[in-house]
């Protein structure tokens, strides 16, 4: 059978039941049998029907002796009955269930599970659970560790229990690879849902764990092999003294995980093969200038670099921090987003193709559906990797012939995870802030303060050139027409609480020109207040920036929440983070504590609960079924395997077929 099928595929699923399954995010075949159960219930013990104690919830197996609908006082049915097993006789009663007389007719085998009661004065089993068993005396929901699903309306565990069952008989998969120490894969799904015991239960999901991290590691191991076969035409060359040069002339020293990172790249970019780096590094750990330096030394080499920001704004400040850096150099740098594209050819007024004229294109991803490429790209930066997902960065790789690739993000992730996750990539830490920096003092502060924060914030900004950002409540997650009137709501609102200062408002849906002309007048210090929806969250530098207050913080995940804060506190100065909630979460109790993107993260796990994912969409991770980036053990073993296996993938044409590129789609980024 072909896991891939749509559920519909089972004969008890139609369109109405899979709209529900789809709930529970279950589409295939292969979906449901993921559907893995969060704990299992003990009902291991079956009794003979003899030894039964008032008290006692208890399996017993045997028929139907009789079942009959009475009447009660209050005109309410009764079921009532007998139901014996070889050992003795026993009462059983179920409440208005008068259909149940027609499934458990006298002689009926049958399984009962529920709790002994004294009924009428005699021991008597209460609305217990039953089972026909099936014709292989087999039982599904007792006598047994019985599995407890996530549910939802119309979809019982129990329904699930059965379904899951009949697929798992239907199943004869041969194991697709190796994994010595492991259960075997089809005891493995047995187990999970089926166990004989708790320890066996975790065997099983071990094994279906690993298999996750082994399909993602020998995929990009895969990746990074062929990668590395590709040979460059054109070998760079690096220029140490204009790389030195270039360094010298920053208004600041470098960072000694910058310096790091960027003999990394260099020695990159100086071998025969493509680069294929991801640099991590924390909200305001400076990516963006080691980013420059590989641009620089493309540019010597006579190559053009692209830089892909997933916002139009960060696009936009890309290319004007490359400016800066660069116009003592004569470097041309070019914008591209879909709005900017037009103009921009027609001020060059020259060329058909006026990409041909500039030595670093910055843009969104608009830049990767240029009709006329750029000519010779040496470098391609994709900054916020997160955002773009996979697909595109397949693209970058596609544009060029070849070029490097350089991948940037702040998303919080220790070194061991980001090599499972990214390691088809070389890995770069920025592990330090630039120094002087200070935490950015964080407040929760509740409805009752408000007046005094806003009052607070007036005399902050009066008189001195600071500059705040007020996030308006969050709405949904991409700009709707609600949201930009809450925006503009709050804006009139504000105006009128600070009629000194003045404001300016942004949000998604604003034309790009107004965008960028509010972005730089805020930049520019016309604005001391600058009213936005959460497209600032990610990149936007503005180190004159040192208040950031967030309403309705509470619908803020802390992953946004410190990219949001991360807005301030880029440079020397004192910076400060506002938080409006309704009441003060543990969530955003930590908000005020921690400092680190890593710290956050992790108590984000810790908040969430064991067994919950790490990899929410929110970080921008891949999601696993079961697997998760605790397992540390697993994580090294599923890389050594991987590692054993990839020479000789040639053994196991089934698993060869899994991980050819694209075809996994047991992990989904994004
Ligand atoms: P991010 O890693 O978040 O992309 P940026 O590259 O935007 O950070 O840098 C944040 C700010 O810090 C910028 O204003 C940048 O000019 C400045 N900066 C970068 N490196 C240093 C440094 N070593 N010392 C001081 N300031 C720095
Ligand atoms: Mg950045």
């Amino acid at each position: 059978m072909d896991l891939t099928s749509p559920v519909t595929r089972l004969s008890q699923v139609g369109e109405n039941t899979a709209g529900k399954l789809k709930k529970l995010g279950i589409s295939t075949l292969f979906d449901l049998l993921y559907h893995l159960p969060f704990r299992y219930e003990d009902r291991t013990l079956v009794s003979p029907v003899s030894r039964l104690q008032p008290g006692e919830t208890v399996t017993v197996i045997g028929t139907i002796d009789q079942l009959k609908n009475e009447y009660t006082k209050g005109r309410k049915f009764i079921q009532s009955g007998q139901f014996s097993d070889t050992s003795g006789t026993i009462h059983i009663t179920w409440f208005n269930q008068p259909f149940l007389t027609r499934t458990l007719k006298s002689g009926t085998p049958v399984a009962l599970y529920g709790k002994v009661d004294l009924f009428k004065n005699q021991p008597s089993l209460i609305s217990p659970d039953y089972e026909l068993p099936t014709p292989n005396h087999e039982l599904i929901h007792m006598a047994r560790l019985v599995p407890v699903y996530p549910e939802t309306a119309g979809i019982s565990s129990k329904w699930l229990r059965a379904r899951i069952f009949s697929l798992l008989k239907s199943l004869d998969i041969p194991e697709i690879f190796p994994a010595p120490g492991f259960l075997p894969w089809m005891q493995a799904l047995w187990q999970v849902h089926f166990p004989s015991d708790q320890a066996l239960a975790q065997a099983a999901r071990r094994r279906l764990a690993f298999d996750e991290l082994f399909l993602l590691q020998l995929t990009s191991l895969r990746r990074r092999l062929s990668w590395k076969q590709v040979r460059l035409f054109h070998r760079f060359r690096v220029d140490q003294k204009q790389v030195l040069g270039f360094i010298s002339s920053l208004p600041f020293s470098l960072t000694p995980s910058q310096s790091q990172a960027i003999r990394e790249i260099l020695s990159d970019l100086s071998s025969p093969h493509p680069m294929n780096r991801l640099l991590e590094g924390d909200v305001g750990s400076g990516k963006t200038v080691v980013a420059a330096v590989a641009a620089l030394v493309a540019h010597l080499n006579g190559f053009q670099s692209l830089l892909l920001a997933p916002t139009q704004i960060l696009a936009q400040q890309h290319f004007q921090t490359l400016e800066t850096l660069f116009g003592p150099y004569g470097i041309s740098i070019g914008l591209i987003t879909g709005a900017s594209k037009f103009k921009i050819g027609r001020e060059a007024g020259l060329q058909r193709n006026p990409n041909l004229q500039f030595k670093i294109l910055v843009g969104t991803h608009a830049l990767l559906t240029e009709k006329v490429p750029p000519d010779r790209v040496g470098l391609v930066v994709i900054d916020e990797q997160h955002r773009f997902g996979v697909l595109q960065r397949g693209k970058a790789s596609a544009l060029g012939i070849s070029p490097h690739i350089l991948t940037m993000t702040a998303t919080p992730i220790p070194r061991t995870i980001a090599l499972t996750l990214y390691g088809d990539l070389d890995l770069s830490l920025l592990t330090d802030q630039p120094s002087g920096r200070l935490p950015v003092k964080t407040w929760v502060v509740p409805e009752t303060k408000r007046a005094d924060a806003y009052n607070w914030i007036k005399s902050q900004i009066t008189g001195s050139n600071s500059q705040a950002f007020i996030i308006c409540p969050f709405i949904e997650s991409s700009e709707t027409l609600t949201s930009v009137k809450a925006a503009a709501a709050e804006f009139t609102k504000l105006e009128k609480i600070f009629p000194r200062l003045k404001l300016g408002l942004l949000h998604g849906k604003l034309k790009s020109r107004q965008k960028d002309e509010v972005i730089s007048r805020f930049r520019a210090g016309d604005y001391q207040i600058l009213v936005s929806t959460p497209i600032v969250e990610v990149g936007i530098d503005i180190p004159s920036a040192t208040i950031m207050l967030i309403e309705a913080a509470e619908r803020f995940g802390l992953a946004q929440l410190h990219q949001l804060r991360g807005r301030v506190g880029r440079s020397h100065r004192q910076s400060y983070c506002l938080l409006f909630a309704s009441s003060p979460t543990a969530r955003l109790k930590a908000m005020e504590q921690h400092f680190s993107g890593l710290k956050l993260a992790e108590i984000d796990l810790q908040l969430r609960g064991p067994g919950q994912i790490y990899g929410t969409a929110q970080h921008g991770l891949p999601q696993f079924k079961v697997a998760s980036f605790e397992d540390l053990d697993l994580i090294e073993k599923a890389k050594t395997s991987a590692a054993q296996i990839l020479p000789r993938l040639d053994q196991y044409p089934l698993l060869r077929d899994l991980v050819k590129e694209d075809k996994i789609d047991l992990i989904q980024p994004n």
